[in-house]
């Protein structure tokens, strides 16, 4: 078994559409980056890829496969998800904490929960906090994720 541990940091954009953890929230400035800015899809694919050992998401989907510029959070996690069962890996578990004042992931938990379970191929759990009005996600200006992931390693036998 491998574990694995990753982060994100998006700027709010106002007028931005909202994704986070695979979820469009409607009424909330959303976050800026090249892609869809869904910090906690980007957390988890980098805590995947750390348990394998396979880099990250600058590695796996930088500038050198630019097919991958602008693609959804949960599309860059199905992606990881293929990379590593191809590498022989089993998710066991992952978790995913989101950090910032907006939106508000609670009431909308277990949907993400199962949008990020199905992405991944495997259990995966959704946490929130706030940073009590501190830094850069207690003044709104940005939303963090942590995340960690337990992988399983296939037997020999299975493995490509
Ligand atoms: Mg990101």
């Amino acid at each position: 078994m491998r574990v694995g541990i990753g982060t994100d940091v998006h700027p709010v954009e106002a007028g931005r559409e909202c994704w986070i953890a695979g979820l469009r929230f409607e009424g909330i400035d959303g976050l800026s980056g090249h892609s869809d800015g869904d910090v906690a899809a980007h957390a988890l694919c980098d805590a995947l890829l750390s348990a394998a050992g396979l880099g990250d998401l600058g590695s796996v989907f930088g500038t050198g496969r630019p097919e991958w510029l602008g693609a959804s959070g949960v599309r860059l996690l199905t992606e990881v998800a293929r990379l590593l069962a191809e590498d022989g890996w089993q998710v066991g578990n992952a978790a995913v904490q989101v950090i910032g004042n907006a939106p508000k992931i609670g009431p909308r938990r277990a949907e993400a929960q199962v949008a990020l379970s199905q992405a991944v191929g495997g259990p995966v759990a959704v946490s929130a906090t706030t940073t009590d009005g501190l830094g850069l996600t207690g003044r709104g200006e940005g939303v963090a994720a942590v995340a960690t992931a337990l992988l399983v390693a296939l037997s020999d036998a299975d493995r490509r």
